[in-house]
């Protein structure tokens, strides 16, 4: 999607503080961090969330999913992480873009 900020950050057309990548994301650090690692963790592929999702694109979520705990692990946060996906307006959504926020390495609030 050309008018995409996540998609242009995907195709390394915006800089962005990327700490992991593979054929199917990437991972770099949120511009407004809500916690001492605070990454989002995007599908190259442009979804725009989850109520987008396709059938197909169940073993690259599930390939995804399996990553997060990786990065995490990568990023010292050995005792525990957040993921939090919002969907939609109503989920509080602002980049429409499918993607995991990864937060830790501080105390954060029970939800
Ligand atoms: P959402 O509200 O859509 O779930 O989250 C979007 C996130 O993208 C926000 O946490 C926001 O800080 C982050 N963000 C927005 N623009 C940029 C940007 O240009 N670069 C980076 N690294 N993060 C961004
Ligand atoms: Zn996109």
């Amino acid at each position: 999607m050309s008018d995409c900020l996540f998609c242009k950050i995907s195709a390394g057309d915006i800089a962005a503080d990327i700490v992991y990548q593979d054929d199917d994301c990437v991972a770099f650090r949120d511009i407004s961090p809500k916690a001492p690692v605070h990454l989002l963790v995007i599908p190259h592929k442009h979804i725009e969330n989850l109520y987008d999702l396709r059938e197909e694109d169940a073993a690259l979520m599930s390939r995804i999913l399996l990553t997060l705990p990786k990065i995490a692990r990568q990023q010292g946060l050995d005792q525990g992480f957040r993921t939090v996906t919002n969907t939609g307006t109503g989920g509080g959504q602002e980049v429409f873009h499918l993607h995991f926020h990864l937060l830790g390495g501080g105390s954060l609030h029970p939800i």
